[in-house]
């Protein structure tokens, strides 16, 4: 992928993935295309915030600049796929702005115009990639017109566009229109199942609206929310603050954190910690009836959890039953 200015981003591009499940007629109608000659050398791919546009524009690029397709799809394995991969095809470039709102200018336009009027140098196409195409400014949009309007060879345009009013109705003429709506709900869970807990993508799903990959990104944060063991048990004894801990957590923070906790009592009963600090060993301090009646609490609270329990207070106070059990133990 090619760096222009600050305004190009890099893509990571993982290997496993494909088209989403509810993209593929669309794939499949543009790659069959393709393989007739028939696919024009630009592409406006439309449709909400959300609905995983860009991803679509991605896979293609993959495909179209793979050397040996394989039943419609990239086969992974040749140079340029391998080029794609790694982020560095150089017949690959995207663009897009260089924060969230800002343009995209002419001169970008112009240096992807020059660079595009070379043969490609891996010998097959060249792709680029513009995303979102409406933060291009009057003078880009129009510098972009005059490419479209003599398109140098083998070359195709992705342009990813959230509001599609925005673009000039002559470039909106001289590219395929694609559009993408929401998915059901189905779909999304369709594609996330084998990842990710029933429970959890529904939720999500609620959370986020039913964008897809907004849906994919809380799963995926929600997977990261891990507590080491010196802060479980800070939080115990009472050195860090019961309260402004469970302000931060979230239903599925507040299970993970009780989850974590669970495995820790788990782990200490069983002798067979590898890790040792000075707060693990207080974990030393308090009797096996008492670590087994945290435990309980523990359990207790996890299911007041799923009973709509108030999170904060209920943590809050779970963390001052536990911080009594240490305070009596040093008695
Ligand atoms: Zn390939």
């Amino acid at each position: 992928m090619s760096i222009l200015n600050d305004q190009v981003h890099d893509v990571a591009l993982s290997q496993d993935e494909d088209f989403r499940p509810w993209q593929m007629i669309e794939a499949q109608h543009l790659i069959c295309a393709y393989q007739s000659n028939k696919l024009p050398h630009a592409l406006i791919l439309t449709g909400p915030l959300g609905v995983s546009k860009q991803h679509f524009a991605e896979q293609l690029a993959f495909f179209l600049l793979c050397s040996s397709p394989d039943a419609g799809r990239a086969c992974g394995r040749c140079k340029s796929c391998l080029l794609s991969l790694a982020g560095n095809h150089p017949d690959w470039t995207n663009i897009g702005p260089e924060e969230a709102h800002k343009v995209i200018r002419v001169d970008t336009i112009r240096m992807i115009h020059q660079r595009l009027q070379q043969t490609s140098q891996q010998g097959g196409n060249k792709v680029c990639i513009i995303c979102p195409a409406e933060n291009m400014n009057e003078n880009a949009a129009n510098a972009l017109l005059k490419v479209l309007e003599e398109p140098p060879a083998d070359t195709y345009f992705l342009l990813v566009v959230h509001q599609v009013s925005k673009i000039l109705p002559t470039i909106l003429s001289r590219a395929q229109r694609v559009s993408f709506a929401l998915p059901s709900a189905n779909s999304i869970f369709d594609w996330l199942k084998s990842d990710f807990n029933q429970v959890d993508i529904e939720h999500a799903i609620e959370q986020a609206r039913g964008f897809p990959e907004r849906v994919k990104s809380m799963l995926l944060e929600s997977d990261e929310v891990q507590f080491d063991y010196d802060t479980l048990i800070e939080l115990m004894l009472g050195k860090r603050s019961g309260y402004d801990f469970a302000a931060k957590l979230d239903q599925r923070g507040a299970t993970s954190f009780l989850d974590a906790l669970l495995v820790l009592f788990a782990r200490q009963s069983a002798a067979n910690l590898t890790e040792s600090s000075e707060e693990l060993a207080s974990l030393d301090a308090i009797s096996e009836q008492q670590r087994h009646e945290i435990y309980a609490l523990a359990i207790n609270a996890k299911q007041a959890i799923a009973q709509n329990a108030n999170l904060r207070l209920l943590i809050e106070t779970f963390l001052q039953d536990c911080t009594s059990f240490f305070q009596t133990s040093h008695d």
